[in-house]
């Protein structure tokens, strides 16, 4: 069972209200209603201190990091650094087990990069454990995002090596006595998603990491949605990498991460190359600088950084545990209201697992975007489609669903307005 850290109280409904001050967006109106954002799974609002850190930084501070000899672009690098510290306390990992990337996607597109160019004999001889081939094996799971599904096809497609897929039951749950039978002697990584971005339940993956770590492959943590709603502790799970988006977590664009423990980012040849990350350079070969700065090819993305970093103070001054103890609530309370609506059926609603503030409906008869332009009309803005996860609503027997998903700033009025929403709009339609 996963560790869901319930240990303290939820945020109190006044507690609420204040946080959302914070916040400018949620002042706003759409179509004439005040706006009901129940769409942060996709991406999160920002609040005033993270919009501030990023304007400041632009205003006072704006310079090329690691490189310059002037005094702005020592401040900058500072600033940078101390950004990568920040979100690496956040996760529990060292900083230089930290990498920038822009996004979650990249992050998993270095790992799996980084491997096939160890594969092909890039790398040195350090890196020869990291090298797949014909007979060995890729684990990932039939609820991943695309993000963590496309990237180990093409490996495997790179490298011979056999992608395989641990299946869900008809709830939507991933079946871990398939896990157990996947997860071999050939396996050399396992790459699955610590809260599914569609079912938002919390999967159980310390089960996996031991299965993974008894056979000797690597763990990648897909923690795009539970790094922002969850106390997220990458040592303490013992994943070997993890990877994030910034926006999800009160961040901007642009900006992600990937963890990977010190031991293999030391050995795995880069991704992307250029300025940045070397120390010697000839006309035929390259020396490049340890990690972190060895996967960092090219100019930063060093106010998104620090606006990062912001974002992950504001997380903490409120409590990752308070916050997840929100979620739950404000989850069950989702999953609860939608289900009990004739017609209605949520996925993976009846999955006996902790879950984050997220739900993705079926409203039979009627298609997805036409719920999500109806509620859209009355000012609730959330998520209609696949959810970049195909191969989980094909499995449930849906091409789409809709989404609501929720984050610190919301409340429960705000959960129950669309579940009157949805009640409204099956009436209208029918
Ligand atoms: N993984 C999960 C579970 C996600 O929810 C998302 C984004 O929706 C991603 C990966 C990809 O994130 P990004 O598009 O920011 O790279």
């Amino acid at each position: 069972m996963s560790t869901v850290p319930l240990t303290e109280p939820a945020l109190r409904e006044a507690e609420v209200l204040r946080l959302r001050a914070d916040f400018p967006i949620l002042q706003t109106g759409v179509n004439g209603h005040p706006l009901i954002y129940l769409d942060s799974g996709a991406t999160s609002q920002r609040p005033l201190a993270v919009l501030d850190a990023e304007r400041s930084f632009a205003s006072t501070l704006n310079a090329a990091v690691h490189r310059g000899a002037h005094t702005l672009a020592s401040e900058a690098t500072i600033a940078f650094e101390d950004a990568r510290t920040a979100l690496a306390e956040f996760i529990g990992a060292d900083e230089d087990e930290v990498v920038w990337t822009s996004n979650a996607t990249e992050a998993v597109n270095l790992v799996a990069y980084s491997l096939s160019n160890a594969s092909a004999g890039r790398g040195g001889p350090e890196a020869d454990r990291l090298r797949l081939g014909p007979g060995d094996e890729i684990v990932t799971t039939e609820m991943e995002h695309h993000a963590n599904l496309i990237p180990w096809q093409e490996l495997a497609a790179r490298t011979g090596a056999t992608l395989h897929v641990i299946p869900l039951d008809d709830h939507g749950a991933l079946r871990l006595d398939a896990a157990a039978e996947l997860i071999g002697p050939r396996t050399r990584l396992v790459a699955v998603t610590h809260v599914s971005n569609v079912l938002g339940v919390i999967n159980p993956v310390e089960s996996l990491v031991a299965a993974a770590h008894e056979v000797g492959a690597l763990v990648l943590l897909d923690a795009c949605q539970s790094a922002p709603h969850l106390p997220l502790d990458v040592k303490a799970l013992g994943v070997d990498f993890a990877v994030l988006s910034g926006h999800k977590m009160l961040g901007p664009t642009g900006i992600g991460a990937l963890y990977g423990r010190r031991e293999l980012l030391e050995v795995m040849p880069p991704f992307l190359t250029g300025g940045s990350m070397i120390t010697t350079v000839t006309t035929t070969e390259a020396e490049y600088l340890p990690p972190p700065q060895r996967f960092e090819a090219g100019t930063q993305k060093v106010s998104q950084a620090v606006a990062l970093a912001a974002a992950v103070r504001y997380l903490q001054e409120v409590g990752m545990p308070r916050i997840a103890a929100h979620e739950a609530e404000l989850g069950a309370r989702l999953v609860e209201g939608l289900s009990a609506i004739d017609g209605v059926r949520v996925l993976g609603g009846d999955i006996d697992l902790p879950r984050v503030g997220l739900a993705s409906f079926d409203v039979a008869g009627i298609h997805s975007h036409d719920v999500g332009q109806f509620l859209d009309d009355t000012g609730i803005a959330v998520r209609v489609g696949h959810h970049c996860a195909q191969p989980l609503h094909r499995r449930l027997g849906v091409t789409s669903s809709t989404r609501a998903s929720t984050y610190l700033y919301t409340t429960r009025d705000e959960v129950d307005a669309v579940i009157d929403g949805v009640a409204r709009c099956i009436d209208f339609f029918r």
